[in-house]
Order: structure tokens, then C-alpha cells, then sequence
């Protein structure tokens, strides 16, 4: 995908919000693995809507289309890796995404809807971890956590 060892880390993390359920609910079920898996990646759709369509016309993307049109593979994958922390225009990765989260985890929760405590609680631990990793790698937060949709003001 984008971005190997961070899909890698996701998943990891998927499985283990997995494994604590199991314990949590005390049964195993192969369908809570596949959605703690799915959630815990899903939230990077957000990646490839803002290159089809919000983002498309920003200086990231056309970087990467032109790679794409030169045949630059080695230096695409390269861009992606060290540019996708870099771009912070995207909608969907910030603080008011995971409160919705955690609201619909909390009712999933009162309502003993397993699934939904499921796949709600493998997306927050997706955003948690990106949080995280800009903290470690960039030694700060990206701005798009604190700001609901893209940054109007930067191209
Ligand atoms: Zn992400």
C-alpha cells in the first residue's frame, strides 16, 4: 500500500485491539478479527479520496502524478513515504473524527453491540497511532488534527 511498515504497524495494532476483545467478551469470533483488521486500516481511505478528488490539484499530487507519468517508481515510493507525513490537507484525520468515535464506541458499548465496539474502537486506535507517529517523526502534531476538512489557506 502507501506506505509498507505503517499498514504493517496498523494491522498489528488491529490484531491486538482483536485479542483484547477476546478476552473482554470472553469468546472468539473470526468475524471481530476481520472487522478489528478493516477498521484498523480503514481510515486511510482518506488518503486516496483526498488524491482522487479534495486534493487533487494540490502541489502533493501533482508531484506524484508526475513521477507516475515519467515512470519514476523508486522515486514515487520514496516521495509517499517521506511526503504522506507531510500532508496535512487531509479531512478526515482529525480530533473531531475520533470524538465522533468515541461517542459511537461509547453507545456501541451501552448497547452491547459488539460489532460497533469492535470496528469503532480499531478506528480510534488507527488515528491514536498516526498521532502518535507524528509525534515521534515530525517531533510535533500535524495541523490537520486540529482543523475539521483541509487547509484552505495552504497550497
Ligand atoms: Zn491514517
Amino acid at each position: 500500500m502507501w506506505h509498507g511498515k505503517h499498514m504493517i504497524i496498523h494491522t498489528l495494532l488491529g490484531l491486538v485491539w482483536a485479542w483484547f476483545l477476546r478476552e473482554w467478551f470472553g469468546q472468539f469470533n473470526f468475524i471481530w478479527v476481520t472487522t478489528a483488521v478493516v477498521g484498523s486500516v480503514i481510515p486511510d481511505i482518506d488518503h486516496f479520496i483526498y488524491f482522487l478528488t479534495y486534493g487533487k490539484h494540490d502541489s502533493y499530487t501533482r508531484m506524484i502524478w508526475r513521477f507516475i507519468k515519467t515512470h519514476q517508481w523508486r522515486v514515487l515510493v520514496k516521495y509517499i513515504e517521506s511526503g504522506h507525513k507531510y500532508n496535512t490537507n487531509l479531512s478526515f484525520h482529525n480530533y473531531y473524527t475520533v470524538a465522533g468515535l468515541v461517542i459511537l464506541e461509547g453507545l456501541s458499548f451501552i448497547y452491547s453491540w459488539q460489532i460497533g465496539v469492535t470496528l469503532f474502537g480499531a478506528m480510534i486506535t488507527h488515528y491514536l497511532y498516526d498521532i502518535a507517529e507524528d509525534f515521534v517523526v515530525l517531533g510535533y502534531i500535524n495541523s490537520n488534527w486540529c482543523r475539521w476538512g483541509r487547509d484552505k489557506g495552504s497550497r
